[in-house]
């Protein structure tokens, strides 16, 4: 910890680092609650979950695993099932192209399985997709099964954190690397295991209508509100090409979302 080579995205001496979430960011659905909802114990139990969660009476990480260990599916199945039925966002493609060709490593931060995610990148995104590091809980046998086995797997979680996997602790040694060789840190999300990301880093996009805005909105965390990956490109594109700063960038997404709920309720 500590020294930049161990670090990966900073091999290449980049200027600007995307981290981003995946389930709901660059996916148009959360993969997990895909699951759960259809393989799994069903979207009623998974939504009082949520709202359990949200309102303290379980942890997210107990939460997850209860719904994870919902699903009994063999877990080739259980990607091959996700891979035929998750959709990526429209404009993500187009911006990890530009990403490749202008050294700004993108890294994946989630909550999800490290296998999962891999294979949806893979389909979706194809052989590029290998360019991301991907950083996320993993998947293990249950005792005396294997994972290809009905009731044969089980999540593994990436640290001991209520979170199941703590985004912060892997973006402070990023945020905390020495001025003069710390890049800009931008990072895109959508829920509650984002919001510990968003205060480590430089740019936060939030997507709309989710609930990392409400966060946002009452810990007063500037942020920039996208649709799709057509913005993040076009915003992160300015700043890159010197048009504009990050800190001007994050005022004015933060004015930019006060104004219009003031024309909304006009
Ligand atoms: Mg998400």
């Amino acid at each position: 910890m500590g020294s930049i080579s161990d670090l990966p995205a900073m091999k290449t001496n980049p200027k600007f680092i995307f981290f981003t979430d995946f389930d709901g960011t660059i996916t148009l659905q959360d993969s997990n609650d895909y699951m759960t909802d259809n393989i799994g114990y069903g979207q009623q139990k998974r939504r009082q979950g949520n709202i359990d969660t949200l309102h303290g009476k379980i942890t997210f990480r107990n939460s997850f695993k209860e719904m994870m260990d919902s699903v009994s599916k063999p877990y080739p199945e259980c990607i091959q099932y996700l891979v035929d039925n998750i959709k990526l966002d429209p404009g993500f493609a187009e911006f990890f192209n530009w990403s490749l060709e202008n050294n700004i490593p993108v890294v994946v931060l989630s909550s999800g399985m490290e296998p999962i995610i891999k294979a949806l990148l893979a389909a979706l995104v194809g052989p590029n997709s290998t360019k991301m590091q991907v950083i996320g809980n993993d998947v293990g046998p249950r005792p005396g099964k294997t994972i290809d086995q009905e009731g044969g797997w089980q999540i593994v979680f990436h640290d001991e954190s209520d979170f199941g996997h703590d985004k912060s602790l892997t973006l402070r040694p990023y945020a905390q690397l020495p001025a003069e060789v710390r890049p800009t840190m931008f990072y895109a999300g959508d829920g509650v295991s984002d919001i510990s990301a968003a205060k480590e880093t430089d740019l936060l996009f939030a997507k709309r209508g989710h609930d990392l805005v409400s966060y946002c909105v009452k810990d007063d965390i500037p942020f920039t509100l996208f649709e799709d990956w057509t913005t993040i490109l076009a915003k992160t594109k300015e700043i890159v090409e010197g048009k504009t700063t990050v800190k001007a960038a994050a005022l004015a997404g933060s004015e930019a979302y006060k104004s219009s709920l003031h024309s909304h309720s006009l």
